[in-house]
């Protein structure tokens, strides 16, 4: 079966096309070809004007085992190692301890959904989070390697840093691991240790850099490595943000993360306003939107070694898509500055996983092979992969009140 997709602009995101559409075969869920309308679809999805379709968003970093609310532990800390102690000798922790780790998963996974994420890195061990990667409704990046972080007091996860990352280059995939998030001696020397494990290369991408100096970012630059920043999450349990102009001035690959909710913000699209705001407060210049949309598109995609699957719309990727409502002629800024109801659809391999209900005659076409249900997000009717409400309330029961979680605005009738 092939569709045909039609928006009013399409951000590759190198480039903005007009007039064309997106042509994708969803046996195997890949873009055949970005061109104009010459027909030979078997479905076609003429969004309209003020539509702009972008590739669907990719979250740098996130712990959807932590997909909770409150936040817990607000800084500044000297490290992230205080915040976790408050943390886990919480109520909120306590209460959270009272859900499965699957339907953890099942919230994180649709808070990245209706904010426009397809494809998320979640930072977990293996050992956790392999039995549940397949049965979300976002993709959940399964190759990777992974230390929790680079000090001697580090959560331990993984086989060590040195054999991780070894693995990592042996198999093509990343190395992740959170880098100097803090202040004390031994997370300023991160980096340090980095290299005197053989672990600083291009398949290492590092979350946070809080403290990294400009001899650090020489290094990472030299080394090809790749950086995440959560300026919500650093914002709370420190007081400030990476140093993110140094990190651009040497051409680092950076992307954009969330953190898990406990201590990050509520999804990647206040992630992406808020960078835009710290920024200028921090350098008093603007940080354009066009930065922003790579560090949620093409600089993951490359940092988790991935390009050649997702991050793009370009013939032979995968199809995931996020169609935004376009404002004014900025299609960048549109993104950047988005909410929950200016976007439209989301789909992944040629499929749609969300959207209003006024696609609905979209979404019927679908409906043998995925199921859905109806939702109202954020005060709108939606059409949602899966049985949301039937999870909500599933969530209610485990902690045995109607519990509220603004980054999954659902509204349930009695
Ligand atoms: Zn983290």
């Amino acid at each position: 079966m092939v569709i045909f997709i039609k928006p009013e602009l399409i951000l590759t995101p190198g480039e903005i096309l007009e007039n064309k559409g997106i042509y994708v075969e969803v046996d195997t869920g890949r873009i055949i070809d970005v061109k104009e309308y010459v027909g030979k679809s078997d479905i076609n999805i003429f969004l309209g004007p003020n539509t702009v379709v972008i590739p669907g968003i990719i979250n740098a970093h996130d712990h959807l085992l932590g997909s909770y609310w409150p936040r817990v532990g607000e800084g500044p800390h000297i490290s992230w190692k205080p915040w976790d102690d408050m943390l886990k000798s919480s109520e909120v922790y306590k209460e959270r301890s009272k859900i499965p780790n699957f339907y953890l998963y099942v919230l994180g996974a649709y808070k990245n959904l209706i904010s426009g994420v397809t494809t998320v890195s979640d930072h977990i061990p293996h050992k956790v989070n392999q039995e549940f990667i397949d049965k979300l409704p976002v993709r959940v990046i399964s190759e990777y390697t992974l230390a929790h972080e680079v000090s001697s007091y580090d959560l331990k996860w993984g086989d060590g840093v040195e054999i991780e990352h070894k693995r990592a280059v042996q198999n093509n995939w990343p190395f992740i691991t959170h880098i100097e998030e803090g202040f004390d001696e031994e997370s300023m020397k991160g980096i340090d240790y980095l290299e005197s494990y053989g672990a600083l290369t291009d398949h290492t991408v590092m979350i946070h850099g809080l403290a990294l100096s400009d001899e650090d970012l020489d290094k990472i630059s030299k080394a090809g490595a790749h950086l995440v920043t959560c300026p919500i999450s650093n914002y709370f349990m420190f007081k400030r943000i990476a140093r993110l102009k140094e990190w651009f001035e040497r051409n680092i690959n950076v992307s954009l993360g969330t953190d898990s909710p406990m201590s990050g913000g509520m999804n990647i699209l206040e992630e992406a306003k808020y960078l835009k705001m710290a920024y200028k407060v921090k350098y008093f210049q603007d940080l354009d939107n066009r930065t922003i949309v790579y560090m949620v598109t093409k600089n993951p995609a490359k940092a988790f070694r991935i390009q050649n699957k997702v991050g793009r719309i370009e013939k032979g990727l995968f199809a995931d898509l996020v169609v935004f409502r376009l404002k004014g002629n900025d299609p960048f800024g549109s993104v950047v500055y988005s909410w929950f109801n200016d976007i439209e659809m989301v789909f992944i391999r040629g499929i749609p996983y969300y959207g209003f209900s006024y696609y609905k005659e979209v979404f019927d076409k679908f409906s043998g092979i995925v199921d859905y249900s109806k939702a109202i997000i954020d005060g709108k009717e939606r059409i949602i992969v899966g049985d949301l409400e039937g999870y909500v309330k599933t969530i209610w029961n485990f902690v045995g009140f109607k519990k509220h979680l603004p980054f999954l605005p659902i509204f349930i009738k009695d």
